[in-house]
């Protein structure tokens, strides 16, 4: 069956040099990342968002705005259409009357990771591609092991030696071919880039590959529409490669255009940790690039990305909005992760604990008011996290 997708074509993020869709691709020829487009004019024609009353209970319920042709290539397992929680006991807590967090902890994986995934490993399938190397900060690497399995596909994961353990164990128990390096994020990217010639490795690095992040802006997509097409004031994003910022700013555009948004847009905040701020660097220097981040540490594993391919994509993005980019040190996210489990019951990754030590920061500077209505993505699952919350409790004497 055919998904009605509205794929055009691809395009230079930089050079909007064209690129045939059907193909196998990874950056475009200036070496920069591709961005999809679609033949939105077209789709709005079909496609309204009433619709959507009958569509699946999964990010796939956007299909005709994803690049997969035919549904028997879609590899699912149920990521997205994650709750939207109203924080109103930390709201009040905060003073901030309008709070809500997306979780996206409870995806396939445990973290939005899943997303990009099922959408890039999808399109393997779609092209034809059998076996994929990824470097990760963590995540990722569970996620790709995760779909790579249901999907039949080799998957090779290079991920740091001190990632927090469930990745290692997830990759494992998934069948991938896992090999744990000495070093950062940016090490195992040269061991994918070392190696893909020889294993003939389709590289899923991120932003080398140009479908994770139409798997991230379903949650740009779902935001819209879990507030009923009134976008929020405000959004807080975890920013480590900084695709789910690109991907929610790239759906808003697309909503627009479509006719079911208006042109108003959040303010987005990129959330970094003091470990390893790049983005924030650069958006206080002005800058249209960051710099390498050098000894980047922090135990928000997902953040610990010292220079992102998309760097450019993300500083426009926060500049465009009228936001900004913020960052908080380890104890700092550890404290919010800890009082937002205590007053909503949800327990969630040191990511996400960032954008709520973020949310506090920017609070008592005066950069949002009280009625704004802000949400919060909170990225992974604490449930991966097992040993930074020990650590945490470990190390500090007011448990008991
Ligand atoms: C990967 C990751 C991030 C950073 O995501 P980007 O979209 O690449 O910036 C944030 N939080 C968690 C839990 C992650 O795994």
């Amino acid at each position: 069956m055919e998904t009605h997708t509205a794929l055009s074509h691809l395009e230079c993020s930089r050079t909007g040099e064209r690129f045939e869709a059907g193909k196998v691709h990874n950056l475009s020829t200036a070496g920069w990342p591709l961005l999809v487009r679609y033949d939105i004019e077209e789709l709005r024609r079909r496609w309204d968002r009433d619709s959507l009353a009958n569509a699946p209970s999964s990010m796939w319920r956007y299909a005709p705005l994803l690049p997969v042709r035919l549904t028997n290539h879609i590899v699912s397992l149920q990521e997205g259409l994650t709750p939207l929680h109203r924080l109103a006991r930390l709201g009040e807590r905060l003073e901030c009357d309008d709070l809500w967090l997306k979780d996206e902890g409870v995806n396939p994986t445990g973290t939005f990771k899943a997303r990009g995934i099922s959408c890039a490993i999808s399109m393997c399938r779609e092209l034809g591609i059998g076996k994929v190397a990824i470097p990760t900060a963590g995540n990722a690497g569970g996620a790709l092991a995760a779909y790579a399995a249901a999907a039949g596909i080799d998957a090779y994961v290079f991920m740091p030696r001190d990632v927090p353990q469930a990745n290692f164990l997830e990759a494992k128990a998934f069948g991938a071919k896992v090999t744990l390096v000495d070093g950062l994020i940016s090490d195992c990217a040269k061991k994918v880039a070392d190696g893909k010639m020889t294993e003939s490795w389709f590289d899923m690095s991120t932003l080398k590959e140009p479908y994770r992040i139409e798997g991230k802006k379903t949650m740009g997509l779902e935001a819209a529409e879990q507030f009923d097409w009134n976008l929020p004031d405000v959004i807080f994003y975890p920013t480590g490669g900084g695709v789910g910022l690109i991907g929610m700013w790239k759906a808003f555009a697309e909503l627009e255009q479509l006719g079911w948004i208006g042109s108003k847009r959040p303010k987005m905040i990129a959330v970094q940790a003091e470990g390893c701020p790049p983005i924030v660097q650069a958006f206080e220097r002005n800058a249209e690039f960051s710099e390498f981040w050098h000894g980047a540490a922090t135990l928000a594993s997902g953040l610990r990305v010292p220079k992102a391919m998309g760097d450019f994509l993300v500083l426009q993005a926060v500049r465009e909005s009228g936001g900004t980019a913020v960052s908080v040190s380890d104890s700092q996210m550890m404290k919010a992760a800890e009082e937002l489990a205590a007053h909503e019951g949800l327990f969630i990754a040191p990511e996400g604990g960032a954008c709520m030590a973020a949310l506090k920061k920017l609070r008592q500077s005066g950069f949002l008011s009280k009625r704004d209505r802000i949400l919060i993505y909170n990225t992974g699952s604490g449930y991966k996290y097992l040993e930074t919350w020990a650590g945490y409790y470990g190390s500090s004497s007011s448990t008991h």
